[in-house]
């Protein structure tokens, strides 16, 4: 059996056009084959605070990846982003996760995915360019080494457009709908073109078939099917490797809802966002805390539904004891909602404001390596 054979289930569709939402994570492991994360981790020397979390709980092929990075062979790492807006915490992710890889002695790859942006989101290449130039400057701020990374535009891409044209033969609309759901051509297309992105790092231009690692949220595990598929079909004339992934968990939304969502602007913030909104929206989260103090006292709180605990372990305690303290005195009733939400407001704004520093610095050279004037 293929991996596009299984099934789309309507409740856990895993849908990179569409919302996703995974109430039970272990259940991506009996019916979309992906693979637990947690028995390899203590292969990996140096792993990444969201794979000692958890919050990358799966992944596909990665033992080739660890195989890679144990005895110093070539591997690459590809992720992107789609330019619809500014930087939040979804997008942080995969620039940490591919910062990482690229510390780990990965050939990097970053792609602006302006094509899906316009077939997904209708933003405007002009719209697009101008999203693009403030995630790239935010990508390097966080310190993505652009001496050792090919950043490009799915658009400006040739190489990655002929990709999509020769892959085309190998897809019908059978698989495309068994796939990705019923959807217009353009976005059948535009996963085309992602096949094209991720398996761009084995032309012989970049030194041809290799390792792959795309990390990426569990949503767009389709793309990685698909891809995998067609290296597959065209192993013979390529040599391509199958590509790996690893899957991190969809934070929460602010507003207790399953993900951050751009329809609903309590549930997320932007890094570029004025200090005092992105305060406001954390101060008032839904929270695991119960309703009166004297009944956290008692009965403690629930981190597992807490999006003021998800911001901390996602993204801003560095300290994995620091995380499980907290956990524990949530659980315990010792930590009220109030003073944690406090806590993490002081976190969260010392990022967003060191990081604004260090973002400005980066306009230019994004501007630079996309070729906008
Ligand atoms: S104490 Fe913190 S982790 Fe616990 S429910 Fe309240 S905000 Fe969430």
């Amino acid at each position: 059996m293929s991996e596009n054979d299984v099934k789309p289930n309507k409740e856990l569709l895993l849908d990179p056009f569409g919302t996703t939402i995974v109430k039970d994570y272990e259940r991506l492991y009996k019916e979309f084959g992906i693979q637990p994360f947690k028995p390899l981790l203590q292969r990996i020397k140096n792993p990444f605070m969201a794979m000692r979390r958890g919050v990358i709980f799966g992944h596909r092929d990665f033992e080739k990846i660890i195989d890679c990075m144990e005895n110093g062979k070539e591997f690459a790492v590809l992720s992107g982003i789609k330019p619809t807006g500014e930087f939040h915490l979804g997008t942080l992710m995969t620039a940490k996760e591919i910062i990482y890889f690229q510390k780990q002695g990965a050939q990097t790859f970053y792609c602006v995915a302006d094509i899906e942006a316009y077939e997904d989101n209708k933003i405007p290449f002009e719209k697009s360019e101008k999203y693009a130039v403030g995630n790239i400057a935010d990508v390097l701020a966080l310190g993505l080494d652009p001496k050792n990374a090919y950043i490009y535009r799915q658009s400006k891409e040739n190489r990655v457009k002929d990709l999509a044209i020769i892959f085309g033969r190998a897809a019908t609309l059978a698989t495309m709908k068994a796939i990705y759901g019923e959807r217009h051509i353009g976005l059948y297309l535009s996963a085309l073109i992602q096949v094209g992105d991720i398996l761009l790092p084995q032309l012989p231009d970049f030194g041809g078939p290799k390792p792959t690692v795309v990390p990426v949220g569990v949503d767009q595990d389709p793309h990685l099917r698909f891809s995998r598929d067609i290296a597959q079909r065209f192993r013979r004339k390529y040599g391509f490797e199958l590509p790996s992934a690893t899957y991190h968990k969809i934070i929460k939304g602010l507003d207790g809802s399953p993900k951050m969502s751009k329809r609903s602007p309590m549930s997320y913030f932007t890094l570029d966002e004025k200090l005092e909104v992105i305060a406001n929206k954390i101060s008032n989260a839904f929270t695991g805390g119960r309703p009166t103090v004297k009944e956290q006292r008692e009965q403690g709180g629930v981190p597992e539904i807490c999006p003021v605990y998800e911001i901390d372990m996602f993204h801003f305690v560095e300290d994995d004891d620091e995380v499980k303290k907290t956990y524990y005195d949530c659980r315990t009733g010792k930590l009220l909602c109030g003073e944690h939400k406090k806590r993490t407001i002081e976190h969260v704004l010392n990022f967003v404001r060191e990081h604004r520093k260090k973002r400005e610095k980066y306009i230019d050279k994004a501007r630079e390596i996309l070729g906008i004037g």
